[in-house]
């Protein structure tokens, strides 16, 4: 039976790359999504052309009941959970003089209490599997901040307490734990920076380009890997040396 990976928010953007590249690797993917788009017919044809199997959980990941129902139908079809890939995430930006109380407390609940949500009903499997791997995807600002992104900076610095705590909690049932900080990286969350913005933050970037999903897909695929198995409560920049 070939090992199963689950991909929270993976219908576009770093998600849905992870997931392609996962499924060239030969996992079964399970892809959360958490609303209808047409998208999803021409992603599921993408990964099964890989000879692997391919299935939709939709779910909230800040809501703790969806994520347990995903979970469930994930285990009833495959029976395991090899890898988590928490990915999904939002931004609300705002300076803090101006940020709402519900932007803030949104984007925490989605980014960290939804990695929350998933890795608890996932971790039960895994802990009785004695094997499992779990990789949350951060960000440089958790590490740096960022003005404007109390919200964002403070959950992806929250992810990385996680982490760490858990890499700890897990390792001796042979689970590993790792996070990864991608610093800007050309998805749907960074085309709304004005192009000039974007090219100023590449002047900036010692190697003078922004990252692609693909960038941060392979690296997700290292920490997913035997070749890292002796690597957990890690967090790897993926940032072309913007942050050292
Ligand atoms: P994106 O907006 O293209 O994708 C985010 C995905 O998360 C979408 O598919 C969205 O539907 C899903 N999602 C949002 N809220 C959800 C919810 N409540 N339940 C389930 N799914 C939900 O953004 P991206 O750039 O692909 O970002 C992916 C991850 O990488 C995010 O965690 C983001 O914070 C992180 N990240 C991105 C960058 C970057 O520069 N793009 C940098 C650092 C970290």
């Amino acid at each position: 039976m070939s090992e199963v990976a689950f991909i929270t928010g993976a219908t576009r953007g770093i998600g849905k790359k992870i997931a392609l590249t996962f499924a060239k690797e030969g996992y079964n993917i399970c892809i959360n999504y958490r609303k209808e788009t047409d998208d999803l017919d021409v992603l599921k044809s993408e990964i099964e052309a890989n000879n692997v199997k391919c299935l939709f959980v939709k779910a909230d990941v800040s809501n703790f009941e969806e994520c347990e129902n995903a979970v469930k139908s994930i285990i009833e079809k495959f029976g395991q959970i090899d890898v988590l890939v928490n990915n999904a995430g939002i931004t609300k930006d705002m300076l803090l003089a101006r940020m709402k109380p519900e932007d803030f407390k949104s984007v925490l609940d989605v980014n960290l209490v939804g990695t929350f949500n998933v890795t608890k009903n996932v971790l039960p499997y895994m802990m009785k599997a004695r094997s499992g791997r779990i990789i949350n995807i951060s960000s440089v600002v958790g590490i740096s901040g960022n003005a404007g992104q109390t919200n964002y900076s403070a959950s992806k610095a929250g992810i990385i307490g996680f982490t760490k705590s858990l890499a700890k909690e897990v390792a001796s049932r042979n689970i590993l734990i790792n996070a990864v900080a991608p610093g800007f990286i050309e998805t749907d969350m960074t085309n709304v920076l004005k192009p000039e913005i974007k090219e100023q933050i590449a002047k900036n970037i010692p190697l003078k380009r922004m990252g692609t999903a693909e960038d941060v897909a392979n690296v997700v695929k290292f920490l997913a890997s035997k070749d890292s198995s002796y690597i957990t409560g890690q967090v790897i920049n993926i940032d072309g040396g913007m942050l050292m």
